[in-house]
């Protein structure tokens, strides 16, 4: 039997965690990352994408190698959340009922880092700037032909290539696409007070904005905001956009000032019924887009590369890493996690959308229920620390 072999396409934060993972198990592994390599980050900048990641990442991270090789003092806990309505006075206030933290904030640039490092460090290869023209599949192995002209062979593609997945497309696995009506404009602000380890969210009459503590003084906000707004607002003077997002946010951190650069994000619900064929599987954005008002969709991701990944290490030996059975296994193992967090965030998006006064009604009335049951936040700080 030829030793089983795979190879990753796209090196972003899933496909990396997926080939620390699997390489830690002992397989052989090549991530071909589109893009060009990271150059190593700026001390004295913050990244503008930054994601809260769950308990049960941090331990998969950990697991892997990667979460000690993010500098300490850029990881930033979130001990409390405090969530309003769009009526003034609704709220939604919780805490860990353990005082553990419920997540914790990490610069894009600096998870990157330390999963390509623990990639490296497990065995794995990462090669920059592959394009792939053509791709054959089957349950004893699979051929990649890219632009170069090189030819890849392995027993498994795994396909982390992003929500416009090429790897999808070239499977031809059937997708469906729902644009939301927000597109979200991330950026970064020093603040005049600390946040204190408070994530703030807020249901707008214009969409949701969130605001993650980063270390020290800093934040950095999520807007997903209706029609052209973030739009509007990233193109503002740096200045008047501080002053828009103090405002929004009710003066909580004091005077804002903006730091990097702004960027927005369209979002869309993607979702993908089958994410295995013979011989190939998709994880983290590839099998599923999510509503980022939830902060979970590379948390979904990573949890996807430690199923196969565990998968994979635990088949049998008459098994093959490309027989559809086994990642069907896989597939299985995610589904519920995947459907259940694309419904949430999908309905309260819906809700937090309707223009309706009874709408309104509900949606708040709903957040002061849950706030006045102590069983009720319970669950949901238990849930948010998965
Ligand atoms: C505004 C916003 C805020 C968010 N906040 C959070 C949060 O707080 N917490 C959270 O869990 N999630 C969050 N998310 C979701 C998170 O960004 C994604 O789920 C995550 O980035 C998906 O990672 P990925 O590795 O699957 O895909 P990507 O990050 O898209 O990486 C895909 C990689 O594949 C490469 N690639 C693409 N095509 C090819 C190709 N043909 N060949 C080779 N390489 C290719 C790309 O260059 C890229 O490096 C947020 C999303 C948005 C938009």
């Amino acid at each position: 039997m030829s030793e089983a072999r795979a190879v990753v396409l796209g090196g972003g934060a899933v496909g990396l965690a997926f080939a620390a993972a699997a390489a830690a198990e002992g397989m052989p592994v090549r991530v071909l990352e589109g893009g060009p390599s990271r150059p190593a980050a700026d001390p004295d900048l913050y990244d503008a994408r930054v994601f809260a990641l769950s308990p049960g990442t941090r331990a998969f991270l950990e697991a892997i190698g990667a979460w000690r090789r993010i500098p300490a003092d850029r990881i930033a806990e979130v001990r409390r959340m405090d969530v309003r309505g769009d009526d003034g006075a609704s709220r939604l206030d919780f805490e860990s009922p353990e005082g553990r933290p419920l997540s914790w904030i990490v610069e894009g640039n600096r998870l990157a880092r330390a999963l390509a490092e623990s990639a490296a460090a497990n065995g794995a290869a990462l090669e920059h700037g592959i394009a792939a023209r053509s791709l054959q599949a089957g349950a004893s192995g699979i051929r990649l032909e890219r632009a170069d002209g090189a030819v890849e062979t392995a027993s498994l593609l795994v396909g982390a290539d992003g929500v416009d997945s090429w790897t999808r497309t070239a499977l031809g696995l059937a997708s469906t696409a729902k644009r939301y009506p927000e597109t979200a404009l991330v950026a970064n602000f020093r603040c005049e007070k600390p946040t204190g380890g408070v994530a703030r969210q807020w249901f707008r009459q214009d969409g949701i904005l969130a605001w993650l503590p980063l270390p020290g003084d800093r934040l950095s906000i999520v807007w997903s905001a209706r029609g052209e707004l973030a739009r509007d607002l990233a193109a503002l003077e740096p200045a008047e956009l501080a002053r828009r997002v103090r405002d929004a946010g009710g003066a909580e951190a004091g005077e804002m000032v903006v730091e990097g650069t702004p960027a927005v994000f369209a979002l869309r619900l993607v979702r993908v019924p089958r994410v295995a064929v013979a011989g190939a599987v998709l994880i983290g954005d590839a099998a599923h887009g999510v509503h980022p008002l939830a902060g979970q969709g590379v948390n979904l991701g990573f949890q996807d590369a430690k199923s196969l990944a565990d998968t994979l290490a635990r088949r049998s030996p008459l098994e093959r890493p490309g027989d559809l059975a086994l990642l069907r296994r896989h597939e299985r193992a995610r589904r519920a996690d995947v459907d259940a967090m694309q419904f949430v965030t999908d309905r309260l998006e819906w809700l937090f959308a309707l223009e309706a006064p009874l709408a309104s009604r509900f949606r708040n009335a709903g957040l002061r229920l849950v706030d006045a049951a102590p069983l009720g936040k319970r669950l949901l700080a238990a849930h948010a620390m998965q």
